[in-house]
Protein backbone atom coordinates (compact mmCIF):
# COMPACT_ATOMS: atom_id res chain seq x y z
CA UNK A 1 0.00 0.00 0.00
CA UNK A 2 1.39 3.36 -0.60
CA UNK A 3 1.46 5.79 2.10
CA UNK A 4 1.87 9.29 2.03
CA UNK A 5 3.04 11.10 4.89
CA UNK A 6 -0.32 13.13 7.01
CA UNK A 7 0.68 14.64 10.02
CA UNK A 8 -2.04 14.68 12.52
CA UNK A 9 -1.41 18.88 13.37
CA UNK A 10 0.58 21.28 10.68
CA UNK A 11 2.13 22.66 13.94
CA UNK A 12 5.28 20.88 16.10
CA UNK A 13 4.42 19.73 19.21
CA UNK A 14 4.83 21.47 22.64
CA UNK A 15 8.49 21.23 23.76
CA UNK A 16 10.93 23.69 25.71
CA UNK A 17 11.28 24.84 21.87
CA UNK A 18 7.85 25.94 21.18
CA UNK A 19 7.79 28.07 24.24
CA UNK A 20 9.92 30.54 23.03
CA UNK A 21 10.63 30.45 19.00
CA UNK A 22 10.21 33.55 17.01
CA UNK A 23 6.99 33.06 15.43
CA UNK A 24 6.28 30.81 12.40
CA UNK A 25 5.67 32.86 9.18
CA UNK A 26 2.73 32.03 7.46
CA UNK A 27 2.89 29.87 4.94
CA UNK A 28 -0.04 29.45 2.42
CA UNK A 29 -1.09 25.75 1.07
CA UNK A 30 0.10 25.66 -2.65
CA UNK A 31 -2.69 26.35 -5.69
CA UNK A 32 -2.57 26.12 -8.79
CA UNK A 33 -0.10 25.07 -11.63
CA UNK A 34 3.13 26.93 -10.93
CA UNK A 35 7.02 26.56 -12.26
CA UNK A 36 9.86 26.67 -10.53
CA UNK A 37 13.76 26.37 -11.53
CA UNK A 38 13.91 24.14 -8.56
CA UNK A 39 11.00 22.07 -6.36
CA UNK A 40 11.88 21.57 -2.78
CA UNK A 41 9.94 18.41 -0.48
CA UNK A 42 10.39 19.07 3.31
CA UNK A 43 10.87 21.91 5.03
CA UNK A 44 13.34 20.75 7.60
CA UNK A 45 17.19 22.25 7.70
CA UNK A 46 17.84 19.59 4.58
CA UNK A 47 14.78 21.81 2.43
CA UNK A 48 15.40 24.96 3.65
CA UNK A 49 19.05 24.75 3.45
CA UNK A 50 19.03 23.55 0.25
CA UNK A 51 16.50 26.29 -0.90
CA UNK A 52 18.08 28.82 0.58
CA UNK A 53 21.31 28.42 -0.99
CA UNK A 54 19.81 27.86 -4.57
CA UNK A 55 18.00 31.25 -4.40
CA UNK A 56 21.24 33.07 -3.42
CA UNK A 57 22.67 31.86 -6.65
CA UNK A 58 19.67 33.16 -8.10
CA UNK A 59 17.54 30.00 -9.08
CA UNK A 60 13.85 30.66 -8.96
CA UNK A 61 12.77 27.84 -5.79
CA UNK A 62 8.91 26.42 -4.22
CA UNK A 63 9.50 24.83 -0.84
CA UNK A 64 6.61 22.16 0.18
CA UNK A 65 5.33 20.61 3.65
CA UNK A 66 2.86 18.69 4.63
CA UNK A 67 3.03 20.27 8.14
CA UNK A 68 4.65 23.61 8.59
CA UNK A 69 8.30 24.29 8.38
CA UNK A 70 10.23 23.02 10.89
CA UNK A 71 7.13 20.25 11.75
CA UNK A 72 9.85 17.78 11.92
CA UNK A 73 12.84 16.51 13.33
CA UNK A 74 14.52 20.15 12.44
CA UNK A 75 11.79 21.88 15.15
CA UNK A 76 11.87 19.15 17.92
CA UNK A 77 15.32 18.22 18.33
CA UNK A 78 18.09 18.31 21.07
CA UNK A 79 19.65 21.36 19.67
CA UNK A 80 23.38 20.19 19.54
CA UNK A 81 25.46 21.48 16.59
CA UNK A 82 27.81 18.75 16.28
CA UNK A 83 30.64 18.39 13.52
CA UNK A 84 31.46 14.86 12.08
CA UNK A 85 30.13 11.50 11.45
CA UNK A 86 29.54 8.04 13.22
CA UNK A 87 32.82 7.00 11.32
CA UNK A 88 36.01 8.98 11.95
CA UNK A 89 38.50 10.85 9.61
CA UNK A 90 40.71 7.40 9.34
CA UNK A 91 37.56 5.16 8.42
CA UNK A 92 36.21 7.12 5.64
CA UNK A 93 39.48 7.38 4.07
CA UNK A 94 39.62 3.35 4.28
CA UNK A 95 36.58 2.86 3.03
CA UNK A 96 36.07 5.36 0.64
CA UNK A 97 39.97 6.11 -0.41
CA UNK A 98 42.03 9.06 0.72
CA UNK A 99 40.56 11.43 -1.25
CA UNK A 100 37.09 11.24 -1.54
CA UNK A 101 37.30 10.02 2.65
CA UNK A 102 39.12 13.59 3.10
CA UNK A 103 36.48 15.22 1.47
CA UNK A 104 33.99 13.70 3.29
CA UNK A 105 35.71 14.22 6.73
CA UNK A 106 36.70 17.89 5.62
CA UNK A 107 32.92 18.65 4.84
CA UNK A 108 31.12 16.75 7.97
CA UNK A 109 33.72 18.29 9.98
CA UNK A 110 33.24 21.58 9.05
CA UNK A 111 29.64 21.52 9.04
CA UNK A 112 29.08 22.97 12.49
CA UNK A 113 31.17 26.10 11.53
CA UNK A 114 29.03 26.17 7.97
CA UNK A 115 26.25 26.31 10.30
CA UNK A 116 27.32 29.02 12.96
CA UNK A 117 28.22 30.94 10.01
CA UNK A 118 25.07 30.92 8.02
CA UNK A 119 23.38 31.58 10.85
CA UNK A 120 25.77 35.30 11.79
CA UNK A 121 25.45 35.80 7.85
CA UNK A 122 21.75 35.69 7.94
CA UNK A 123 21.34 37.30 11.55
CA UNK A 124 19.30 34.30 12.88
CA UNK A 125 18.11 34.48 16.69
CA UNK A 126 18.46 31.33 17.74
CA UNK A 127 20.35 31.52 20.75
CA UNK A 128 23.50 30.08 18.90
CA UNK A 129 26.63 29.20 20.62
CA UNK A 130 29.90 27.87 19.24
CA UNK A 131 31.05 26.98 22.80
CA UNK A 132 31.96 23.27 22.40
CA UNK A 133 30.34 19.84 23.37
CA UNK A 134 31.18 17.06 25.40
CA UNK A 135 31.18 13.31 23.95
CA UNK A 136 31.11 11.52 26.97
CA UNK A 137 32.39 8.04 27.84
CA UNK A 138 30.65 5.34 30.32
CA UNK A 139 33.18 3.27 30.76
CA UNK A 140 36.84 2.65 30.24
CA UNK A 141 36.80 0.88 26.75
CA UNK A 142 34.65 3.88 25.75
CA UNK A 143 37.43 5.98 26.88
CA UNK A 144 39.70 4.27 23.95
CA UNK A 145 37.55 4.52 21.53
CA UNK A 146 37.12 8.64 22.31
CA UNK A 147 41.03 8.38 22.74
CA UNK A 148 41.78 6.89 19.43
CA UNK A 149 39.17 9.81 17.81
CA UNK A 150 40.68 12.61 18.99
CA UNK A 151 44.06 11.40 18.27
CA UNK A 152 42.68 11.52 14.60
CA UNK A 153 40.96 14.41 14.41
CA UNK A 154 43.85 16.88 16.47
CA UNK A 155 46.62 15.29 13.55
CA UNK A 156 43.95 16.84 10.96
CA UNK A 157 44.60 20.23 12.83
CA UNK A 158 40.93 20.10 14.50
CA UNK A 159 40.35 21.75 18.29
CA UNK A 160 39.20 18.47 20.12
CA UNK A 161 40.96 17.20 23.06
CA UNK A 162 40.04 14.32 25.88
CA UNK A 163 39.19 14.93 29.20
CA UNK A 164 39.61 12.84 32.27
CA UNK A 165 37.51 11.44 34.53
CA UNK A 166 37.78 14.74 36.83
CA UNK A 167 37.24 17.06 34.04
CA UNK A 168 34.35 15.83 32.59
CA UNK A 169 32.66 15.45 36.20
CA UNK A 170 33.70 19.28 36.66
CA UNK A 171 32.36 20.29 33.20
CA UNK A 172 29.12 17.82 33.17
CA UNK A 173 28.11 18.10 37.26
CA UNK A 174 27.83 14.20 36.60
CA UNK A 175 29.89 12.07 38.33
CA UNK A 176 28.98 9.57 36.02
CA UNK A 177 31.56 9.13 33.17
CA UNK A 178 35.11 8.55 33.62
CA UNK A 179 36.09 10.08 30.63
CA UNK A 180 35.16 12.56 27.56
CA UNK A 181 36.10 14.22 24.32
CA UNK A 182 35.70 18.49 23.98
CA UNK A 183 35.01 19.19 20.59
CA UNK A 184 35.18 23.02 20.33
CA UNK A 185 33.91 23.33 16.96
CA UNK A 186 30.55 22.28 18.27
CA UNK A 187 27.87 24.15 20.04
CA UNK A 188 24.01 24.33 20.61
CA UNK A 189 21.18 26.08 19.54
CA UNK A 190 17.18 26.83 20.04
CA UNK A 191 16.27 24.38 16.68
CA UNK A 192 12.98 25.42 15.99
CA UNK A 193 13.98 28.99 16.47
CA UNK A 194 16.67 28.43 13.65
CA UNK A 195 14.52 26.14 11.32
CA UNK A 196 12.00 29.00 11.61
CA UNK A 197 14.96 31.69 11.39
CA UNK A 198 16.08 29.69 7.69
CA UNK A 199 12.90 29.99 6.65
CA UNK A 200 12.53 33.50 7.38
CA UNK A 201 16.25 33.98 5.20
CA UNK A 202 14.61 31.77 2.31
CA UNK A 203 11.89 33.94 1.91
CA UNK A 204 13.89 37.39 1.96
CA UNK A 205 15.81 35.45 -0.80
CA UNK A 206 12.71 34.71 -2.50
CA UNK A 207 11.60 31.26 -2.06
CA UNK A 208 8.29 30.68 -2.21
CA UNK A 209 7.19 28.56 1.16
CA UNK A 210 3.81 26.27 1.06
CA UNK A 211 3.01 24.55 4.55
CA UNK A 212 -0.09 21.85 4.54
CA UNK A 213 0.88 21.03 1.00
CA UNK A 214 1.65 17.00 0.97
CA UNK A 215 3.33 16.16 -1.73
CA UNK A 216 1.53 13.10 -3.18
CA UNK A 217 3.22 12.18 -6.51
CA UNK A 218 6.71 13.07 -8.31
CA UNK A 219 6.97 12.33 -11.87
CA UNK A 220 8.74 12.91 -15.07
CA UNK A 221 6.62 15.23 -16.87
CA UNK A 222 7.69 16.66 -20.42
CA UNK A 223 11.52 16.57 -20.15
CA UNK A 224 10.79 18.47 -16.66
CA UNK A 225 9.56 16.85 -13.23
CA UNK A 226 6.08 17.43 -11.57
CA UNK A 227 5.10 17.63 -8.71
CA UNK A 228 1.73 17.22 -7.46
CA UNK A 229 -0.36 18.70 -4.19
CA UNK A 230 -4.15 18.25 -3.62
CA UNK A 231 -4.53 21.25 -4.84
CA UNK A 232 -1.93 22.24 -7.13
CA UNK A 233 1.37 21.19 -9.09
CA UNK A 234 5.04 23.08 -9.68
CA UNK A 235 6.76 21.70 -12.47
CA UNK A 236 10.38 22.18 -12.66
CA UNK A 237 13.72 21.55 -14.21
CA UNK A 238 15.18 19.92 -10.50
CA UNK A 239 13.50 18.19 -7.58
CA UNK A 240 14.58 17.64 -4.47
CA UNK A 241 13.68 15.46 -1.58
CA UNK A 242 13.96 16.65 2.07
CA UNK A 243 12.00 14.20 3.80
CA UNK A 244 14.54 12.05 6.19
CA UNK A 245 13.23 10.12 8.85
CA UNK A 246 9.75 10.88 7.50
CA UNK A 247 10.09 9.77 4.04
CA UNK A 248 7.24 8.25 2.48
CA UNK A 249 6.56 6.42 -0.53
CA UNK A 250 6.48 9.35 -2.77
CA UNK A 251 9.71 7.86 -4.59
CA UNK A 252 9.91 4.04 -5.00
CA UNK A 253 12.08 2.51 -2.26
CA UNK A 254 13.49 5.01 -0.78
CA UNK A 255 11.65 4.83 2.14
CA UNK A 256 13.24 1.82 2.88
CA UNK A 257 16.74 3.01 2.78
CA UNK A 258 16.29 4.59 6.30
CA UNK A 259 15.21 3.07 9.66
CA UNK A 260 12.65 5.72 11.52
CA UNK A 261 13.30 5.87 15.18
CA UNK A 262 11.58 7.71 18.29
CA UNK A 263 13.61 9.77 19.97
CA UNK A 264 12.65 10.89 23.33
CA UNK A 265 12.92 14.26 25.12
CA UNK A 266 12.32 15.48 29.25
CA UNK A 267 12.83 19.00 29.76
CA UNK A 268 12.63 20.33 33.51
CA UNK A 269 10.87 23.72 34.40
CA UNK A 270 13.81 26.63 34.36
CA UNK A 271 16.34 25.47 37.40
CA UNK A 272 16.41 27.88 40.19
CA UNK A 273 19.93 29.75 40.25
CA UNK A 274 21.83 27.92 42.84
CA UNK A 275 21.71 24.69 41.10
CA UNK A 276 21.69 25.65 37.83
CA UNK A 277 25.58 25.88 39.02
CA UNK A 278 25.99 22.57 39.61
CA UNK A 279 24.37 20.81 36.56
CA UNK A 280 26.52 21.55 33.67
CA UNK A 281 28.04 24.47 34.76
CA UNK A 282 30.45 24.54 31.50
CA UNK A 283 27.58 24.95 29.75
CA UNK A 284 28.26 22.37 27.33
CA UNK A 285 26.14 20.33 25.55
CA UNK A 286 27.10 16.22 26.03
CA UNK A 287 25.98 13.12 24.75
CA UNK A 288 27.38 9.78 25.66
CA UNK A 289 28.40 6.89 23.21
CA UNK A 290 26.28 4.19 24.77
CA UNK A 291 25.06 1.74 22.18
CA UNK A 292 21.68 3.70 23.35
CA UNK A 293 23.06 6.92 23.79
CA UNK A 294 21.82 9.47 26.27
CA UNK A 295 21.99 13.41 25.36
CA UNK A 296 21.34 16.34 27.45
CA UNK A 297 22.16 20.08 28.14
CA UNK A 298 20.75 23.32 29.52
CA UNK A 299 18.36 25.19 27.51
CA UNK A 300 18.91 29.44 27.20
CA UNK A 301 16.12 29.89 29.93
CA UNK A 302 17.87 27.43 32.13
CA UNK A 303 15.67 23.83 31.41
CA UNK A 304 17.98 20.63 31.74
CA UNK A 305 16.56 18.39 28.77
CA UNK A 306 17.37 15.25 28.44
CA UNK A 307 16.80 13.08 25.94
CA UNK A 308 17.14 9.46 24.68
CA UNK A 309 16.53 6.43 22.09
CA UNK A 310 13.44 4.65 21.90
CA UNK A 311 11.38 1.95 19.51
CA UNK A 312 10.16 2.73 16.80
CA UNK A 313 6.37 3.46 17.02
CA UNK A 314 5.32 6.68 17.56
CA UNK A 315 2.96 6.04 20.51
CA UNK A 316 4.70 8.48 23.00
CA UNK A 317 5.29 5.73 25.41
CA UNK A 318 4.88 7.48 28.96
CA UNK A 319 6.85 4.54 30.23
CA UNK A 320 10.31 5.55 27.90
CA UNK A 321 9.28 9.46 29.24
CA UNK A 322 9.92 8.54 32.72
CA UNK A 323 12.70 6.76 32.29
CA UNK A 324 14.31 9.64 31.38
CA UNK A 325 13.35 11.60 33.99
CA UNK A 326 14.28 8.40 36.21
CA UNK A 327 17.82 9.07 34.17
CA UNK A 328 18.28 12.39 34.84
CA UNK A 329 17.80 12.10 38.44
CA UNK A 330 20.70 9.39 38.80
CA UNK A 331 22.79 11.82 36.88
CA UNK A 332 22.26 14.76 39.00
CA UNK A 333 21.11 13.94 42.09
CA UNK A 334 21.95 17.48 43.09
CA UNK A 335 18.52 18.40 41.48
CA UNK A 336 16.86 17.21 43.87
CA UNK A 337 12.88 16.19 42.99
CA UNK A 338 12.61 19.06 39.91
CA UNK A 339 9.15 19.67 38.26
CA UNK A 340 8.85 17.86 35.13
CA UNK A 341 7.74 20.43 32.64
CA UNK A 342 7.99 18.91 29.15
CA UNK A 343 7.50 15.66 27.18
CA UNK A 344 8.20 15.54 23.39
CA UNK A 345 9.70 13.21 20.70
CA UNK A 346 10.37 12.69 17.03
CA UNK A 347 11.75 10.60 14.70
CA UNK A 348 15.34 10.35 13.66
CA UNK A 349 16.78 8.43 10.33
CA UNK A 350 19.52 6.12 10.60
CA UNK A 351 20.83 4.33 7.91
CA UNK A 352 22.16 0.66 7.56
CA UNK A 353 26.44 2.25 7.19
CA UNK A 354 25.69 5.70 9.43
CA UNK A 355 26.20 7.75 6.83
CA UNK A 356 24.08 10.46 5.35
CA UNK A 357 22.74 9.49 2.17
CA UNK A 358 22.75 11.46 -1.21
CA UNK A 359 20.89 9.96 -3.86
CA UNK A 360 20.57 10.88 -7.07
CA UNK A 361 17.58 8.33 -9.02
CA UNK A 362 16.95 10.51 -12.39
CA UNK A 363 18.30 13.43 -13.80
CA UNK A 364 17.99 16.15 -11.57
CA UNK A 365 15.96 14.48 -8.79
CA UNK A 366 18.30 14.60 -5.51
CA UNK A 367 17.32 13.50 -2.12
CA UNK A 368 19.73 13.85 1.01
CA UNK A 369 18.57 11.90 4.10
CA UNK A 370 19.69 9.37 6.87
CA UNK A 371 21.54 11.74 9.81
CA UNK A 372 21.19 9.11 11.99
CA UNK A 373 20.26 11.57 14.97
CA UNK A 374 22.90 13.83 14.10
CA UNK A 375 21.42 16.69 11.55
CA UNK A 376 21.79 19.36 12.93
CA UNK A 377 25.31 20.03 11.15
CA UNK A 378 24.78 17.60 8.80
CA UNK A 379 21.39 18.37 7.39
CA UNK A 380 22.32 21.96 7.00
CA UNK A 381 25.43 20.95 5.18
CA UNK A 382 23.64 18.54 3.32
CA UNK A 383 21.55 21.31 2.05
CA UNK A 384 24.38 22.91 0.48
CA UNK A 385 25.55 20.48 -1.25
CA UNK A 386 22.03 19.43 -3.06
CA UNK A 387 22.08 23.11 -4.36
CA UNK A 388 25.26 22.74 -5.68
CA UNK A 389 24.54 19.12 -7.63
CA UNK A 390 21.17 20.90 -8.56
CA UNK A 391 23.48 23.68 -10.09
CA UNK A 392 25.64 21.71 -11.78
CA UNK A 393 28.32 20.82 -9.83
CA UNK A 394 29.74 17.12 -10.95
CA UNK A 395 29.80 14.86 -8.20
CA UNK A 396 33.68 14.76 -8.02
CA UNK A 397 33.18 18.95 -7.44
CA UNK A 398 30.63 18.04 -4.63
CA UNK A 399 32.99 15.51 -2.71
CA UNK A 400 30.18 13.34 -1.64
CA UNK A 401 29.37 10.06 -3.11
CA UNK A 402 26.23 10.17 -5.10
CA UNK A 403 24.88 6.70 -4.39
CA UNK A 404 22.13 5.00 -5.58
CA UNK A 405 18.77 3.90 -3.41
CA UNK A 406 19.31 0.64 -1.62
CA UNK A 407 16.58 -0.99 0.12
CA UNK A 408 17.70 -2.51 3.95
CA UNK A 409 16.97 -6.08 3.91
CA UNK A 410 14.15 -7.41 6.11
CA UNK A 411 12.75 -3.82 6.77
CA UNK A 412 9.11 -4.60 6.86
CA UNK A 413 10.03 -6.81 9.97
CA UNK A 414 12.10 -3.30 10.90
CA UNK A 415 9.32 -2.70 13.93
CA UNK A 416 10.53 -6.49 16.00
CA UNK A 417 14.05 -6.54 14.77
CA UNK A 418 14.84 -2.70 16.20
CA UNK A 419 13.36 -3.71 19.06
CA UNK A 420 15.21 -7.04 20.12
CA UNK A 421 18.06 -4.64 18.90
CA UNK A 422 17.23 -1.90 21.45
CA UNK A 423 16.89 -4.13 24.32
CA UNK A 424 20.44 -5.93 23.26
CA UNK A 425 22.41 -3.06 22.98
CA UNK A 426 20.99 -1.64 26.35
CA UNK A 427 21.27 -4.76 27.71
CA UNK A 428 25.37 -4.49 26.96
CA UNK A 429 25.15 -1.31 28.29
CA UNK A 430 24.17 -2.31 31.05
CA UNK A 431 27.19 -4.96 31.39
CA UNK A 432 29.66 -2.73 30.42
CA UNK A 433 28.55 0.28 33.09
CA UNK A 434 26.41 -1.36 35.79
CA UNK A 435 24.57 1.51 35.09
CA UNK A 436 20.55 0.97 34.74
CA UNK A 437 19.97 2.12 31.11
C1 LIG B 1 14.10 14.23 19.48
C2 LIG B 1 15.24 14.45 18.52
C3 LIG B 1 16.46 14.93 19.01
C4 LIG B 1 17.52 15.16 18.12
N1 LIG B 1 18.65 15.76 18.59
C5 LIG B 1 19.64 16.13 17.73
C6 LIG B 1 20.76 16.89 18.19
O1 LIG B 1 20.82 17.31 19.34
N2 LIG B 1 21.75 17.16 17.29
C7 LIG B 1 21.68 16.76 15.98
O2 LIG B 1 22.61 17.03 15.21
N3 LIG B 1 20.58 16.09 15.51
C8 LIG B 1 19.56 15.79 16.34
N4 LIG B 1 18.46 15.16 15.86
C9 LIG B 1 18.37 14.87 14.41
C10 LIG B 1 18.01 16.12 13.58
O3 LIG B 1 16.96 16.81 14.18
C11 LIG B 1 17.63 15.70 12.15
O4 LIG B 1 18.69 14.94 11.60
C12 LIG B 1 17.36 16.88 11.21
O5 LIG B 1 16.46 17.78 11.79
C13 LIG B 1 16.83 16.38 9.86
O6 LIG B 1 16.40 17.50 9.12
P1 LIG B 1 15.58 17.28 7.78
O7 LIG B 1 15.30 18.62 7.24
O8 LIG B 1 16.33 16.36 6.89
O9 LIG B 1 14.25 16.51 8.21
P2 LIG B 1 12.96 17.02 9.03
O10 LIG B 1 13.27 18.22 9.83
O11 LIG B 1 12.42 15.85 9.75
O12 LIG B 1 11.97 17.49 7.90
C14 LIG B 1 11.34 16.59 7.00
C15 LIG B 1 10.05 17.25 6.54
O13 LIG B 1 9.54 16.51 5.43
C16 LIG B 1 8.14 16.68 5.45
N5 LIG B 1 7.53 15.67 4.55
C17 LIG B 1 7.66 14.33 4.58
N6 LIG B 1 6.97 13.76 3.56
C18 LIG B 1 6.41 14.77 2.86
C19 LIG B 1 5.57 14.83 1.70
N7 LIG B 1 5.17 13.73 1.02
N8 LIG B 1 5.18 16.06 1.26
C20 LIG B 1 5.56 17.19 1.90
N9 LIG B 1 6.32 17.18 3.01
C21 LIG B 1 6.77 15.99 3.48
C22 LIG B 1 7.77 16.54 6.91
O14 LIG B 1 6.52 17.13 7.22
C23 LIG B 1 8.94 17.25 7.61
O15 LIG B 1 8.63 18.59 7.97
C24 LIG B 1 17.38 14.89 16.72
C25 LIG B 1 16.16 14.40 16.25
C26 LIG B 1 15.09 14.19 17.13
C27 LIG B 1 13.80 13.69 16.58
Amino acid sequence: MTTIHAPASPDPPTSAWTVAAEPLLATGSLEGDRRADVAVVGAGYTGLSAALHLAERGADVIVMDAAEPGWGASGRNGGQVIPGLKDDPDDLERKFGPETGRRMWQISGGAADFVFELIARHKISCQAQQSGWISAAPNASAVGVLRARVDQWRRRGAPVELLDRQRVAELTGTTCYVGGLLDRRAGALQPLAYVRGLARAARQAGVAIHGRSAVTKVESHAGAWRVTTAAGTVTAGKVILATNAYTDDLWPGLRRTVVPVQSYQVATRPLPEGIRRLVLPGGHPVSDIRRILFYFRLDPDGRLLMGGRGPLNDAGDPALFSRLEAVAARFFPQLGAPQWEHRWSGRVALTADHLPHLHEPGPGLLIGLGYNGRGVAMATRMGKLLADRALGASPAELGWPVTSIAPIPLHAWRGPVMTLVLHWKRFQDWLETKQPA
